[in-house]
């Protein structure tokens, strides 16, 4: 019988509207799960005062992320509120020809982009209990001026249709339900015959 370990990592992406609490819940799955690799996104969004260059993002200027992206070094990348973020190519392939799962937290577009490239990903959408529940999650994180915040609002409205092209919806009731669910999601894709077959 042939051995019934898969050699490539799986490439998790967890995407979804924003506001949703994509990084909390990431951040505390990552937690919990200390063997995913996390892969660190590059952006031109000006850091937060509590980011660290390197660690929550690679902060570029607009000049450096269009050579990134003309170099063809970003598996994605999509413009979101007016700056744009990518994820680094070379990283997430390495990671996973090395047997390793990959974590991605990003927003909706990029996801669909991965999807197009790597099917074999596990797309799982985070879902607000309710759109109201959305609404207040947006208009209080209060790092935002309210022009941002009102456009982050109908970005996410326009997400939330999206949920369809997702392979899991986890709702993110509480933050440790949800990586509850994901913790499932992602051990039983690693129980798929077609994963451990495919040598
Ligand atoms: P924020 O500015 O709040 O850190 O992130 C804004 C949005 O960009 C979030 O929805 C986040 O998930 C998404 N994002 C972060 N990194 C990437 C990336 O590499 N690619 C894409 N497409 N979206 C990203």
């Amino acid at each position: 019988m042939q051995k019934l370990t898969s050699k490539s990592g799986l490439l998790i992406v967890l995407s979804g509207p924003s506001g949703v609490g994509k990084g909390t819940v990431c951040a505390a799955f990552r937690k919990r799960k200390t063997d995913l690799i996390y892969s660190i996104s590059a952006t031109t969004r000006e850091p937060r005062p509590n980011e660290v260059d390197g660690v929550h993002y690679f902060f570029k200027g607009r000049d450096d992320f269009k050579a990134m992206i003309e170099g063809d070094e970003l598996l994605e990348w999509a413009e979101y509120m007016g700056n744009y973020y990518g994820t680094p190519r070379a990283f997430v392939e390495e990671t996973l020809s090395a047997g390793k799962d990959v974590i991605l937290e990003i927003e909706v577009q990029g996801a669909l982009q991965i999807k197009r490239k790597f099917p074999n990903g596990v797309f799982i959408f985070l879902a607000p209990p309710s759109m109201q529940e959305l609404q207040q999650r947006i208009s209080g994180r209060g790092t935002e001026t309210t022009e941002v915040m009102a456009g982050r609002l109908s970005v996410a409205e326009q997400e939330m249709n999206l949920i369809d092209r997702y392979d899991y919806a986890v709702v993110n009731d509480e933050v440790e339900r949800a990586c509850d669910r994901i913790l499932s999601i992602v051990q039983a894709e690693h129980c798929r015959v077609e994963r451990l077959l495919d040598q």
